[in-house]
């Protein structure tokens, strides 16, 4: 059987569930890479200039992990969701740079997203994409209503069920599924891109970190797309960047619903998270009532330094909580 292989990095987390459903629909074996490691950063970011950003250093990473377990490898190119934003440079580029560093990848499936050119050219590239499998377009065509109807469901586990990607994820493939419902002291609300917030080797396990010191952990695919959109006009006035909803949206909605703290996890050096960033802490200062603190990762950030900031932040916000109940 054809292998397929997805590395564990940037969109896997939002996709990974439809792309595995269409490839499999069209007898294709999805293989997708390993957690991070040590290594596998080690390794990415031996290939790319040191400026670039950790999760596409991660990327590469992955790419490099898989690269002799698949007969090609699977990276879209995904441009832009919505009329007049688009992704940061590193997406756009993502199978020109692979190939570019790393040589020894299998051939790469390369498909471009860009909704706004319209349906005509996305199933055009569907089809492009489908055809190496297959063809028959109606199976193609078949392959995608599939594939919709499990990025429906991965979504609503997240929305209605309140899991996590990676739970979320555990519980479609029907693995033993690791949801952690702490009933914590206090809500903590993190605001980020899922390839921040759910790498736990990126971000030194930071999830498990504040479910241990108390706090009840709700993240950006908990609120409603509509919500999140409605959210990030409002803060914004506008789209910028696609995805960008995952800070802004996210952030309006918890500052909006009332948390008792908001962080906000971003890969340092990175330019649209570090515009949204601000924006929000700029938000919840003017609000004055949810304290918010920014964390920002590359690889090397210490995980000593990490705990103490955020055992100071929950110290914090829960004798805020105690003296004065919540803020919203
Ligand atoms: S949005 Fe930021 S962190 Fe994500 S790939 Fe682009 S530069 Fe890197």
């Amino acid at each position: 059987m054809v292998k397929v292989g997805i590395p564990r990095a940037l969109v896997y987390y939002e996709y990974y569930p439809m792309w595995k459903a269409f490839f499999e629909y069209l007898g294709v074996e999805v293989v997708v890479s390993g957690p991070t490691t040590q290594e596998v950063v080690a390794a990415g970011s031996s290939r790319v200039v040191a400026e670039t950003c950790l999760p596409a250093k991660v990327f590469c990473g992955q790419v490099l992990s898989l690269s002799n377990q698949c007969d090609y490898m699977f990276i879209p190119s995904i441009r832009s969701l919505q009329e007049d934003s688009y992704n940061c440079s590193k997406f756009l580029g993502l199978p020109d740079m692979v190939k570019a560093v790393v040589p020894e990848c299998p051939p790469i499936l390369d498909i471009d997203i860009e909704i706004p050119r319209g349906k005509k050219e996305l199933y055009l590239n569907i089809w492009n994409l489908g055809r190496h499998f297959t063809w028959n377009p109606l199976k193609v065509r078949r392959a995608v209503e599939v594939a919709l109807k499990a990025y429906r469901n991965y979504r609503r586990l997240m929305w209605e069920e309140k899991l996590m990607p990676p739970q979320a994820i555990d519980k479609l493939e029907g693995k033993a599924c690791e949801v952690r419902r702490a009933e914590g002291e206090v809500e903590v609300a993190l605001l980020g891109h899922p390839y921040s917030l759910y790498d736990e080797y990126v971000n030194h396990r930071l999830i498990r970190r504040l479910e241990a010191l108390g706090a009840r952990v709700l993240t950006p695919e908990m609120v409603p797309e509509d919500e999140l959109e409605q959210q990030a006009l409002r803060l914004t006035g506008r789209h910028y960047w696609t995805y960008e909803h995952e800070v802004s949206g996210a952030g309006g909605y918890y500052l909006e619903r009332g948390v008792d703290g908001i962080i906000g996890v971003m890969p340092f050096g990175c330019g649209p998270d570090s515009l949204m960033m601000d924006l929000i802490k700029h938000e919840a200062r003017r609000r004055g009532k949810v304290p918010f603190m920014l964390l920002s990762f590359d690889e090397h950030t210490a995980e000593a330094g990490l705990i103490t900031r955020l055992e100071a932040f929950m110290d914090m916000i829960k004798f805020r909580k105690r003296a004065w109940g919540r803020a919203a």
